[in-house]
């Protein structure tokens, strides 16, 4: 199983605007990435903590007409396994508790957080947009390549 772990902001909704508002072209960028791969979505945004999965999939729908169906979110609250302490907010081991419990072949992460908020062995995986930007054209090619690996 692919995997595709989805930032919003910074990545579908571009800029800063007070009503969140979906890129059509950036939706479409992702299903083409999602579709052409087979893969499933996994929400890492902040947004998992105030959207279902499924909401924001309609909510996606609603605005664009595109139907990206999100599978998943990664965990909120993750421990360290040494310590027995939770990590706060660290979004590459939110990541990394959700691939440890799933069987995955590949995975790319789309977010605009600098590679410091992931772990080492992520930042190959990490396609790195600009808040501004989102996911462009180019950026959907660097993902394809991801998942191609
Ligand atoms: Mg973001």
């Amino acid at each position: 199983m692919k995997v595709v772990f989805l930032d919003i902001d910074g990545v579908l909704v571009n800029g800063r605007q007070i009503t969140p508002s979906f890129d059509h072209e950036a939706v479409k960028r992702l299903y083409h990435l999602v579709t052409s791969h087979e893969a499933k979505v996994v929400l890492s945004s902040d947004w998992r903590h105030t959207w279902a999965p499924e909401r924001l999939s309609k909510e996606i729908h609603y605005q664009t007409g595109v139907e990206i169906r999100i599978d998943d979110a990664t965990p909120t609250k993750v421990k360290d396994e040494e310590t027995g302490l939770y990590l706060a907010d660290i979004r590459g081991a939110e990541i990394q508790a959700w691939l440890d419990d799933n069987e995955v072949s590949a995975y790319v992460i789309l977010d605009d957080m600098e590679p410091s908020n992931f772990l080492q062995h992520q930042l190959g995986k990490h396609v790195w947009t600009n808040f501004h930007t989102g996911f462009t054209q180019e950026k959907l090619q660097e993902a394809d390549g991801v998942l191609c690996g």
